[in-house]
């Protein structure tokens, strides 16, 4: 099985600390010419008989706000319609403007979503997180949640398992 794997999110959440992760080593970005091409090459993980491609989806981050209400909402969402997988990336509490800006995109998508809930690490009572779980689902019916910590590296595995499975 091959496919690709969309990491959105806003900036902070954790995204590279994630990738980083993930793929053992530092991230090598390949391109960066969102103008041309639909996706962002940023690593590639064989295991076995699963590849999964990560990629960044040009359009979905707030630096590229103005050329996004251009083309929005449209091609962003049909960018990541060319992906297997969308990993939705948030921080455990912290929700911004930024947040609700990818929401809205993410909810267009026809495949598999992810929501990885980030910085488990940071939470002191587990109670904290689901008043916001259960508002971020609601959002997203059909997406399952995963809370990980990038930074120690929680729950990296099952998430791996959870990705593999849909590709
Ligand atoms: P990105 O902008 O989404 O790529 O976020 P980064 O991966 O650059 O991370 C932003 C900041 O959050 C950095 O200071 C990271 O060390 C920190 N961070 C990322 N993941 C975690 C986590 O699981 N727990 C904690 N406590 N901090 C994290
Ligand atoms: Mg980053």
């Amino acid at each position: 099985r091959c496919g690709y794997v969309a990491i959105v999110g806003r900036p902070n959440v954790g995204k590279s600390t994630l990738l980083n992760h993930i793929l053992g080593q530092k991230l090598a970005i390949t391109s960066r010419k969102p103008q041309t091409t639909r996706h962002t090459l940023l690593g590639i993980k064989t295991e076995g008989e699963v590849q999964a491609i990560y990629v960044d989806t040009p359009g979905l981050h707030k630096e590229n706000e103005k050329a996004l209400n251009r083309f929005m909402n449209k091609s962003a969402s049909q960018a990541l319609r060319d992906v297997d997988v969308v990993l939705f990336v948030v921080d455990r509490l912290r929700w911004t403007d930024e947040d609700q800006m990818v929401l809205e995109r993410v909810q267009y998508v026809s495949c598999p979503v992810l929501i990885v809930v980030n910085k488990l690490d940071r939470m002191e009572d587990k109670n904290e997180l689901l008043p916001h779980l259960e508002w971020l689902t609601q959002q997203l019916p059909n997406a399952e949640v995963v809370p990980v910590s990038a930074l120690q590296g929680r729950n990296i595995d099952r998430l791996e398992s959870l990705i593999a499975e849909r590709l």
